[in-house]
């Protein structure tokens, strides 16, 4: 509207000096007042009515939730994005120039610069595929199942549900702030993101992200780890501590020490962290058995403290309250379960801090209780690799699926590596008795 309005004064001055250069020069007494003509085709027009302005993404830092991955948006126009990646969701790395990002579920969505939608997850081959033919996108929307684009001439294009949608809803679409039933984020003025709630976890994962900086320039930041400052005082206290092991809303929080069997015996069976014997059964260490970093089955166990319900006897309560049960079936505990436990059916809960063999996040993918007449073989399978073929590793890993008290719906692949975590079982009844409790998790990150 400036524009014209300057052309139009341009015209008139224009006009002006042109009336008092050209004929006879009007006496000087005479000043004509009147109005110059307009200019025909300038004032005559009315001008045309301008197109309501389109809500359109303009690229500020944002944040997006799916069930249990958060994606964020930096001001460069690169993503991150931290959390469950078990469809690809969080495979935003190569992601550029994107103005607009959006979540659902298991799924990640983008805009690009150049009005195109990129997916990444469960949709992306599925309900959602189509929006990637969408052109001339200038902002997105993601609400539950629905993913909508508002196209250049207004227009809008949905895909999934058809929930009904105006212009106005993209208004709302940039998000300096996300809630679903499993955690928040917000971003700080600084850039960096504050998050609360069930999924503990997350802060760690997106400590070092800073959405001002982006990391086209400044490369992936690597997540923290919540065990870090722990370990490293345990290490101070003996140098055999090699890692730690955390399970949240659980009393689960302890060094792992390496144990060699050096003189024959599992040391830390019954010494603690200070080499003290802790007798017979003593409450011991939680300890690293696998000596042998090629193999990929790593494993840590520790007691199962049955009446003091320490050390690991909380496995024994997350298996039974993921199984049905309000109280501990241990006959010297019978404890009334939490229900804070964590729940194995969900992400955030199976995934534990596990600082060990290079890695900080495992993931529980089977989960069984032998009892006391248990062959002997069991506990040298399960946490031994039985050979390098392949055949062999998938029989292992069809083995603990087969056997799991919990279809927790993941099928690991040979190329996963393993962490095996056992304790003793319910009913122990003498030294020779086979009855434990294992957990089988992956490698995450
Ligand atoms: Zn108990």
């Amino acid at each position: 509207m400036k524009k014209l309005f300057a052309l139009v004064m341009a015209l008139v001055f224009v006009a002006v000096v042109a009336a008092g250069c050209s004929g006879e020069p009007e006496p000087s007494s005479v000043i004509d007042m009147t109005e110059p003509t307009p200019t025909p085709g300038v004032a005559e027009t009315t001008p045309e009515p301008s197109m309501p302005e389109l809500p359109t993404a303009d690229g500020s830092p944002m944040v997006a939730a799916g069930d249990w991955h958060l994606v964020a948006l930096c001001a460069d126009g690169t993503v991150l994005a931290a959390g469950d990646n078990s469809l690809g969701q969080c495979d935003v790395d190569e992601w550029k120039d994107i103005v607009a990002i959006g979540a659902a579920g298991k799924t990640t969505a983008a805009l690009s610069k150049d009005g195109k939608v990129l997916l990444t997850g469960e949709l992306a081959e599925g309900a959602w595929a189509d929006a990637a033919n969408w052109t001339g996108i200038v902002n997105m929307l993601v609400e539950k199942t629905t993913l909508a684009g508002l196209k250049d001439d207004g227009t809008i294009v949905t895909v999934g549900d058809e929930t009904p949608l105006t212009q106005e809803s993209f208004e709302t679409a940039a998000a300096d702030g996300v809630e679903n039933s499993n955690f928040s984020a917000t971003i700080n003025a600084d850039g960096t993101i504050t998050t609360e709630g069930r999924y503990e976890d997350l802060g760690w994962l997106v400590k070092n992200w800073n959405l001002q900086a982006g990391t086209l320039s400044a490369g992936r930041p690597e997540a923290a780890d919540p065990n870090a400052e722990k370990m490293e005082k345990a290490q101070k206290t003996n140098s055999d501590v090699i890692g730690y092991i955390r399970i949240n809303n659980t009393m689960i929080d302890f060094p792992v020490l390496w144990d060699d069997w050096s003189d024959g015996t599992w040391f830390y069976n019954d010494h603690d962290i200070n080499k003290q014997k802790t007798g017979n059964p003593g409450a011991g260490s939680v300890y690293a058995l696998t000596s042998n970093k090629k193999l990929k089955i790593n494993t840590i166990t520790g007691h199962n403290m049955r009446v003091s319900a320490t050390m690991m006897h909380d496995l024994h309560h997350v298996q039974e309250f993921n199984t049905g049960f309000t109280k501990c079936q241990g006959k010297d505990c019978g404890t009334t379960l939490p229900t804070t436990l964590p729940k194995l059916t969900e992400y955030g809960d199976r995934v534990w801090n596990i600082t060990a063999y290079g890695y900080t996040r495992w993931e529980v993918f089977a989960m069984y209780e032998v009892k006391k007449d248990e062959p002997d073989d069991t506990i040298y399978y399960n946490t031994n690799l039985v050979g390098s073929s392949d055949g062999k590793e998938d029989q292992w890993i069809n083995y603990q699926l087969s056997r799991s008290e919990i279809d927790l719906g993941i099928t690991p692949t040979t190329d996963d590596t393993f962490l095996v975590i056992y304790t003793c079982g319910t009913e122990y009844d003498s030294s020779t008795a086979q009855s434990r409790l294992y957990y089988f998790l992956r490698a995450v990150e």
